[in-house]
């Protein structure tokens, strides 16, 4: 199902997707990174739904109203904190990936778009989190026919590359 993805570079905040993902933390209560530019567009009534939801586990989505982005649903995922790689990092970043695109079909969400989830503040090292991303994309879209689009937009160029090459890879 690798055709449907594509590798893109930009600001997922101008994403006109039906549903963009959220690198989230477990509090869903924001911070800093892709999360803290997504809540900063979105406005206050984004958080506001956030505090509803009790939280989410690591690996885990869950899904709200995009209130002022051009996207019609958030889905917040908290990627794996990068230990050593020997507490469930890989699984658990796969989880995110398969998490997200089962809420975006549920939800009837035809286009999607990703963030390099983990690779940031949570260290999650760059190459892996690409294949183990691009991988699990294109076998989770087997389930799910609806998705027509999945897009990793990439905030710079060494993400860009990294999720480029990985797709090319696969
Ligand atoms: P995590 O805590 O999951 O590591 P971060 O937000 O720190 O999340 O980083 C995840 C990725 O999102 C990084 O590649 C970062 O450069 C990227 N990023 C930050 N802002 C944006 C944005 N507006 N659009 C797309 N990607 C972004």
């Amino acid at each position: 199902m690798k055709e449907r993805i594509e590798i893109i570079s930009g600001d997922i905040t101008q994403s006109d997707a039906d549903a963009i993902v959220n690198a989230a933390n477990c509090s869903l209560l924001g911070g800093g990174g892709v999360d803290g530019a997504i809540h900063m567009a979105a406005g206050p009534e984004l958080l506001a739904e956030c505090r509803t939801l009790d939280g989410c586990r690591t690996g885990e989505a869950k899904i709200t109203g995009g209130y002022r982005l051009k996207a019609k649903h958030v889905i917040h995922t908290p990627g794996p904190r990068w230990r050593d790689g020997t507490h469930g990092e890989p699984e658990l970043l796969a989880s995110c990936y398969r998490s997200c695109l089962r809420l975006a079909a549920e939800n009837g969400c035809a286009t999607v778009d990703f963030p390099s989830i983990s690779t940031g503040v949570y260290h999650f090292p760059l190459d892996r989190a690409a294949e183990i991303a691009v991988r699990t994309i294109a076998e989770t879209l087997e389930q799910y026919p609806s998705i027509t689009r999945v897009r990793m937009v990439c905030f710079d160029s060494r993400t860009q590359r990294a999720y480029a090459d990985a797709l090319a890879a696969l």
